[in-house]
């Protein structure tokens, strides 16, 4: 198993955000968490990265383990450097006064493998093309939908096998939407294994191998995606009828 989390409990100060969550995800996967604003997905993703405070929210119970070892106590710069895995924050948070190559550059500071980086930036500028054409633009001047590639490209130069993405396609005009999500299911096959936030249900669902229903800090359903589909509850609540 690559991640199992079991009856994870969460809180901020003294609201509680997740009641004793378990899913997992295996190697080579794309798992789903779907559910509605506020429902725990962005806090179950961040108390898988470890993030330091202010935004940690803070485990409470339960076990949080990648590849059999907890990562309750392991610090968050481990977590990517040596266990390789990434998260991709929402809301693109890229340094916006750097270029699209030094926010790329960036990434890769732990990483001593100098063939595999090239590798990497090759495969970062065939997935994106336009970040190609914008190396030496700074950050803040691309468009939403650029610098959230650029999010996912930054991930990819950490050299991770394992990202978190957390609403990759969020703001973005609907062709952009699919085109992420067909760069998703590249990175998938070439072995990237996604846990994969998202308010659009119906686009995730059919990408991912299997996916969880979150409901106000609980888990609700799950299945494959295409079981999910055809779950009269989560059509009706999430499918838009
Ligand atoms: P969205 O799709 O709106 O991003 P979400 O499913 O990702 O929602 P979370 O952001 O994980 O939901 O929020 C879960 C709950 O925890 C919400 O009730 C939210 O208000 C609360 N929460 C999130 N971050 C904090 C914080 N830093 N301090 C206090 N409460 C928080």
């Amino acid at each position: 198993m690559l991640l199992s989390v079991e009856n994870l409990e969460v809180k901020y100060g003294n609201i509680q955000a997740l009641h004793g969550i378990t899913f997992h995800v295996k190697e080579g996967e794309i798992v789903t968490l779907i559910g509605a604003n506020g429902a725990g997905k962005t806090t179950t993703l961040y108390s898988i990265a470890r993030l330091p405070p202010p935004e940690a929210p803070r485990v409470v119970g339960g076990e949080i383990r990648l590849r059999g070892d907890s990562i309750l106590k392991t610090a968050p710069h481990v977590i990517v450097d040596q266990l390789k895995l990434a998260l991709v924050p929402e809301g693109r948070r890229i340094f916006g006064n750097l270029t699209v190559l030094e926010n790329l550059e960036l990434a890769t500071y732990a990483r001593k493998d100098a063939e595999g980086i090239k590798l990497d930036y090759q495969k970062v500028f065939d997935l994106f093309p336009r970040l190609a054409e914008r190396k030496k633009q700074r950050s803040e001047s691309l468009s939403g939908g650029e610098q959230q590639m650029l999010a996912v490209g930054r991930a990819i130069m950490t050299g991770c096998n394992f990202l978190l993405l957390d609403e990759p396609s969020m703001g973005l005009a609907p062709l952009l939407k699919y085109e992420m999500f067909r760069t998703l299911k590249k990175l998938n096959q070439e072995g990237l294994t996604l846990l994969l936030v998202e308010q659009n249900a119906n686009l995730a669902l059919h990408l991912a191998h299997r996916g969880y229903v979150l409901d106000t800090g609980t888990i609700v359903a799950e299945g494959t995606g295409e079981q999910l589909l055809g779950n009269p509850e989560v059509k009706k609540a999430y499918l838009g009828g």
